[in-house]
């Protein structure tokens, strides 16, 4: 089977077992998409929805941020993972917004990345679900499930994933692909004990092929 046949195969299992697979990074408007994603670098998405519950109720706006001192803010996100500099870079992001964007988030993916804590894949989940632009945003699921279903290469960098992602996914699929991709990851093929017994896609996944051998065969290899 050709890579984009493989592809669509996996995509249309994935869409079964996840119809709703979506952004759970809860937010009401791209600025608040930004600073959840932004928040979101190595920490659960489910920890930054407890965390952005009550702090955007506090602060709406860029100047709203931009009104405390940086230790409030770095006290008020302090159950993150990294939260005095993502505080830091939220109060430098929120000044640029204002200086330079009218106090909104800009929707060009330049614009963004050029954004204090705003890397590629934060822009991309933030077009892609903010403005509708199709993007495919490489997170640790991401990247993870495309190299074990054959995707992409073990040693591929993430930018190097998200191109073959494109390459083999149309364009008006990417932001779709990018969510099931996410889900299937986050729920089914975790990263410890993905769930390879009962896996719809074993068929096309060498690492589930491995790991669904006995461990002599394994061992004989
Ligand atoms: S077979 Fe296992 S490793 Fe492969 S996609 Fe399924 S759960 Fe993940």
């Amino acid at each position: 089977m050709k890579a984009k046949e493989k592809m669509d195969h996996v995509l249309r299992v994935m869409g079964e077992m996840f119809p709703d697979a979506h952004c759970e990074l809860n937010h009401r408007n791209p600025f608040e998409l930004t600073i959840a994603v932004l928040l979101s670098a190595q920490c659960t998405d489910e920890t930054v929805n407890k965390v952005t519950k009550d702090l955007f109720e506090k602060y709406k706006t860029p100047a709203d941020y931009l009104a405390v001192p940086l230790e409030e803010l770095q006290h008020d996100i302090r159950r993150i993972g990294l939260f005095r500099n993502k505080a830091l870079f939220i109060q430098k992001l929120c000044q640029i917004l204002i200086d330079e964007h009218g106090g909104e988030v800009p929707e060009k993916h330049e614009q963004l990345t050029k954004l204090p804590g705003v890397g590629r894949k934060t822009a991309n989940v933030v077009v892609s679900n903010a403005f509708g632009v199709p993007a495919i945003a490489v997170d640790t699921h991401v990247e993870r499930v495309s190299k074990r279903l054959g995707f992409a290469k073990a040693d591929d960098s993430v930018l190097e994933v998200e191109k073959k992602l494109m390459r083999l996914v149309p364009r008006e699929l990417w932001t779709e692909t990018h969510h099931r991709l996410i889900f299937f990851g986050r729920y089914h093929c975790k990263a410890q004990n993905p769930q390879c017994e009962v896996c719809p896609v074993v068929e096309f996944c060498k690492e589930g092929k491995v790991r669904m051998k006995p461990a002599s065969n394994r061992k004989a290899k």
